[in-house]
């Protein structure tokens, strides 16, 4: 039978303490031990089911993990307090001083500050490049390089990675194909095209109510491990360790995940459709206008739909802004960052989300001045969204009223 993500966190049962349809939350930061010899065995890694230390592993994380790796179908996960702190970690444990990371140049600000500034402090180096490109991507591979690292969708241009090309790349060079997959949870399975990693920052659509900052690293058990090593780990060292009572309540929303990922797919393809017929200059992977459009309708599943995000482009910055306060003032979602929250979501990524990548970049990657990214939100009617949308447009004239009138 096909992989289907949703079916196989569906099987999972954990149980509570005392038979609750939920498990026990472990609101415990240190674990005693009935015998001596079992800490010292559980401090070398050698005691199965046995807790040491919250920061290195607690129930409610590994619960958490299990359910995440079994989404994505890798042998184990480690969750982290935020997306970012399962991306520099996952990073700084495949790369020491002297090593070379090719990477997509359309990535979340964040991972690009990280890899642009902070790594050259640590010797590591990286080499930004078109990731749909395979020729480019080759050509920037050199004997230091560990490391090939994509977004299955960009932030915020909605590029689509080849994931399963990519994997052949990274296999022929020995590398590790790394992929933040956050956009995309549950449409795309980046570890059965070929990753070998795969990140979400849990912050965005598999939390999805906008409450709490969430990652992390799914991936084979012997990297999982050596992320969580006592001596070694990236994870365990540098401490972006998730609280368990977060991780119990990630857990729960995790469980409507496909079904809100299908309103959110579903509500955007209807926008993306409509603005496009109104002559919008919209970005969406699900239109057949999209360049990615035919790869990544065979990547996903298809059930999912091709995600909730969309790109318009109004012009200006100026407009962009006048646009999302009237949105906002007429309540069709909140002018915010971060995406997958049940109300739609606007910002002008040059000035926010993106302003860590320097403007000549920026023009040069497309991401201009008039683009606004939405994170489309669960909303019931959205024929009516649509309209009430329109007629902000038509207001501040970025649809002319011929268009209007049609
Ligand atoms: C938000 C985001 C991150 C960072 O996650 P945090 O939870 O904010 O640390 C990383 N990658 C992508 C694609 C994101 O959207």
């Amino acid at each position: 039978m096909k992989f289907n993500p949703a079916d196989d966190i569906q099987d999972l049962q954990y149980f509570g303490e005392f038979g609750g349809v939920n498990p026990s939350i472990s609101d415990s930061s240190t674990y005693t031990f009935l015998s001596a010899k079992t800490m010292f065995d559980t401090f070398e890694g050698n005691a199965d089911g046995c807790y040491l230390y919250s920061r290195h592993s607690s129930p409610s994380n590994l619960y958490l993990g299990q359910a995440l790796a079994a989404m994505e179908g890798t042998e184990a996960a480690n969750v982290s307090a935020s997306g970012m702190g399962a991306i520099s970690p996952t990073l700084l444990q495949l790369c020491g001083s002297g090593d070379h990371i090719v990477s997509s140049r359309t990535i979340y600000g964040g991972t690009y500050a990280f890899l642009k500034n902070f790594c050259p402090r640590l010797g590591i180096k990286t080499t930004f490049v078109d990731i749909t490109k395979m020729d480019k991507v080759e050509a920037a591979i050199t004997p230091d390089t560990k490391v090939l690292y994509c977004e299955t969708v960009s932030n915020p241009l909605l590029e689509i990675a080849d994931i399963a090309s990519l994997s052949k790349i990274a296999k022929k060079h020995n590398l590790k194909l790394v992929v933040d997959n956050t956009f995309s949870p549950l449409s795309v399975s980046p570890a059965k095209l070929g990753a070998d990693i795969v990140i979400h920052s849990l912050t965005k659509y598999i939390n999805g109510s906008s409450d709490t900052l969430g990652g992390v690293t799914c991936a084979s058990q012997e990297f999982i491990d050596s992320l969580r090593n006592v001596n070694n780990g990236a994870n365990m060292l540098l401490g972006p360790t998730m609280d368990s009572l977060r991780s119990a309540s990630v857990m729960k929303n995790l469980r409507t995940l496909h079904i809100r990922m299908k309103q959110h797919s579903q509500n955007a393809m209807y926008l993306a459709e409509h603005f496009e017929k109104d002559g919008l200059k919209v970005v969406y992977p699900g239109l057949k206008s999209h360049s990615g459009h035919h790869l990544y309708a065979n990547m996903i599943n298809p059930e999912y739909g091709f995600g909730g995000m969309i790109t318009l482009d109004v012009g200006t910055l100026d407009k962009a802004n006048e646009l999302m306060e009237l949105m906002q003032s007429r309540k069709l979602g909140y002018l915010a960052v971060s995406l997958g929250f049940y109300k739609t979501l606007f910002s002008a990524p040059g000035t926010s989300t993106s302003s860590e990548i320097p403007i000549e970049e920026q023009e040069e990657i497309g991401l201009t001045d008039g683009l606004i990214r939405f994170s489309i939100g669960l909303d019931n009617n959205i024929e009516r969204t649509y309209q009430m949308m329109k007629d902000c447009m038509t207001e501040l004239e970025i649809l002319k009223m011929e268009s209007a009138i049609n």
